[in-house]
């Protein structure tokens, strides 16, 4: 550490703080911020996820002990996914959030309601709750990205919302547009579910289908903002549309949850053997890679999916023992993204070399 009066470290040969000394306080300001983020987004995450593990346990305990309830579960799908052939992790939790907080099961009340008039809920997890019933989808442009910290604004009615879902918006960038369904938690919008990227021109598509339905409307309608929140089924469709022509993975969801939940129980149990077993053929390169997991597996910061690690570990052993492969032909293999291998590759590597 340098005292004001020393020389500078950069050589310039004058004084500290006639020099760098600013400079180097506004660095560290900053990361000093960016960790009160990283904080602050975990802490939003853990309290989202907490009440709606809440939630989704009081609706399946609904669902499977009450037939009425169930009809109306089966009606909704019905409605949700009309003649769609889509069913993955993305396409059940869309409806899951449509379902308990936009469908109408009684003419005044969505489940979400319902269960809050019925169920103990600590105040904390009922506030949740609620911000997702005043929560709804829809077409958002991105206007800030710094460090951790997204705004995006709704494309119908201006609002804009603070985030800290830079990780989850990876890869976007400032005036791409995107579906999303954002909450409220204490003072910062979580981006919950799958959030689209959307071009232009489906953007275009979208907004002028919404406003010449508006228009149509207008005399029942108070607000734009009123309509679109109770056409959330509109904006689910076109986010099934869109999964059924992408080349979406249910791992991206996976990726994106274990993100949203910080599923670390889950994941101190990662099945990384069985998926090897699966996918590695040479048994004397499996026998070796499995020993390495073993001796690894415990000194690592085990998120995300487990496909994610395999192929980090395959990569890594194959290199380590001067085979020619490519990350894409690996991560092709597990069905993970190459940014994924190469992270999880990255984390192996400081493990091993830490030994
Ligand atoms: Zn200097």
């Amino acid at each position: 550490m340098l005292n004001r009066n020393d020389l500078c470290h950069c050589g310039s040969g004058k004084k500290y703080k006639k020099c760098c000394m600013e400079k180097d306080l506004a660095e560290h300001r900053k990361i000093l911020d960016q960790k009160t983020l990283v904080d602050k987004k975990k802490k939003a995450n853990e309290t989202y996820s907490r009440a709606i593990i809440g939630l989704s346990e009081c609706l399946e305990d609904l669902i499977e002990n009450d037939e009425k309830f169930a009809g109306k579960e089966e009606e909704a799908r019905n409605v949700f996914f009309d003649d769609m052939i889509v069913n993955n992790i993305a396409s059940n939790r869309f409806f899951a959030s449509y379902f308990s907080y936009d469908y109408m099961i009684d003419g005044e009340n969505t489940p979400a309601m319902y269960v809050l008039g019925h169920k103990k809920f600590d105040k904390k997890d009922r506030e949740v709750v609620v911000s997702c019933l005043n929560s709804h989808p829809s077409l958002f442009v991105i206007d800030k990205f710094d460090g951790l910290e997204v705004i995006i604004r709704d494309i119908f009615t201006g609002i804009q919302y603070y985030t800290l879902d830079a990780e989850i918006l990876a890869g976007f960038e400032v005036g791409q547009y995107l579906l999303a369904r954002p909450v409220k938690i204490g003072s910062v919008y979580v981006l919950t579910d799958l959030t689209i990227r959307i071009q232009e021109d489906v953007k275009d598509y979208i907004y002028k289908d919404v406003m010449s339905e508006y228009k149509g409307d207008v005399n029942n309608m108070a607000n734009i903002d009123y309509f679109i929140s109770i056409n959330s089924l509109y904006f689910y469709k076109h986010m099934l549309n869109l999964l059924q022509m992408s080349d979406y993975k249910d791992s991206m969801m996976e990726e994106s949850l274990h993100e949203l939940e910080g599923d670390e129980e889950e994941s101190n149990s990662l099945n990384l053997e069985g998926l090897l077993r699966e996918k590695v053929e040479e048994e004397d390169i499996l026998a070796k890679m499995i020993e390495l997991w073993s001796e690894i597996s415990s000194k690592l910061n085990l998120s995300g999916a487990e496909n994610g690690w395999a192929s980090g570990l395959e990569y890594y052993y194959r290199k380590s023992i001067g085979q020619t492969i490519t990350q894409n032909s690996i991560a092709q293999k597990y069905d993970v993204s190459t940014s994924t291998l190469a992270k999880r590759n990255k984390e192996i590597l400081a493990v091993v070399e830490g030994q």
